[in-house]
């Protein structure tokens, strides 16, 4: 098995805890860092998934945690920092993300316009930039500047354990049979993501595995894989929803038209997930339009 999606400690320092996106399993995975006694979690999912947190926190033996990073600073990533912090009030948690996040983090309108979604202002967060080491007694963790999906998208580069995080900046690969490209609003920019995929490319040697927000650990073969197919993906299915945008398919024929393309294996259709499907799509045109590619 080179996909690694349970929940648990996955290598020397690592964790996966699901984060319940939309209260479904496997829609967004958290990770905790952890050496010597201190914990760093990675992203928050949302407010209403804070206790339930807590619990596999606690269940793991790794409460209380000390920083939290947001990888971006998109809702689903965001949303349950200040519930979090005030569920864990005996530690000072600091909170860090990159310094272009540090606005849209303090003033989400823009970010909570765009995907419907209410995220209370979240302050007091140290910038972080390209270079900066983030110090765990001793587990030293490399912050890159990973942007395209977002301008202020982050991964950190776990040396000692051949690891990278990289949130959304590379892809979506929920399971073998679910695959969604990263060009989304407001912020989708196609230079530097091609930027961020050639990076990657040049850290091959250095890694065994990409942890993605959506979802899980893929390490080895399946690791290889995503950095063979990333670029080739992105513009294949950029290119097919604009094209199918173009013939004034509605946003359900164009999810119908995805599914059958790009992810035919998948359950989403005979599990009646087809909302869900179109609401992605519909935030993906949205990155296209405000990128000026549609
Ligand atoms: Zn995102």
């Amino acid at each position: 098995m080179v996909f690694i999606h349970k929940e648990g400690k996955f290598n020397d320092n690592s964790f996966l805890i699901d984060g319940f996106l939309f209260g479904a399993s496997r829609s967004l995975a958290l990770y905790v860092v952890e050496n010597e006694g201190t914990r760093m979690l990675i992203d928050t999912s949302t407010a209403d998934q804070a206790k339930g947190i807590i619990k596999k926190l606690k269940m793991y033996q790794i409460y209380p945690i000390h920083k939290i990073l947001l990888t971006h600073a998109h809702w689903d990533h965001t949303a349950g920092v200040n519930e979090l912090k005030a569920l864990m009030p005996e530690v000072d948690i600091e909170v860090l993300a990159s310094e272009n996040a540090i606005d849209n983090l303090k003033e989400p309108a823009a970010m909570n316009d765009v995907f419907e979604a209410i995220v209370e202002p979240i302050e007091e967060v140290t910038p972080l930039k390209e270079g900066d080491i983030i110090d765990l007694n001793g587990l030293k963790l490399e912050v890159f500047n990973f942007f395209g999906h977002t301008m202020d998208s982050i991964a950190l580069f776990d040396e000692k354990n051949r690891n990278i995080f990289t949130g959304d900046a590379i892809m979506n690969k929920s399971g073998y049979t679910y695959v969604q490209p990263t060009f989304m609003p407001p912020e989708f920019n196609e230079s530097e993501l091609l930027k961020t995929f050639q990076k990657l490319r040049d850290m091959k040697g250095k890694l065994n595995s990409i942890t993605l927000a959506h979802f899980g650990v893929w390490t080895d073969a399946d690791f290889e894989t995503i950095l063979d197919e990333m670029e080739e993906f992105h513009f294949k299915t950029k290119n097919a929803i604009i094209q199918w945008y173009n013939k004034n398919l509605s946003s359900r024929e164009i999810a119908l038209k995805y599914f059958k393309t790009f992810i035919p294996n998948s359950k989403m259709v005979e599990y009646g997930l087809l909302d869900d499907l179109e609401m992605n799509i519909k935030w993906l045109i949205e990155g296209l339009k405000l990128s000026g590619f549609i």
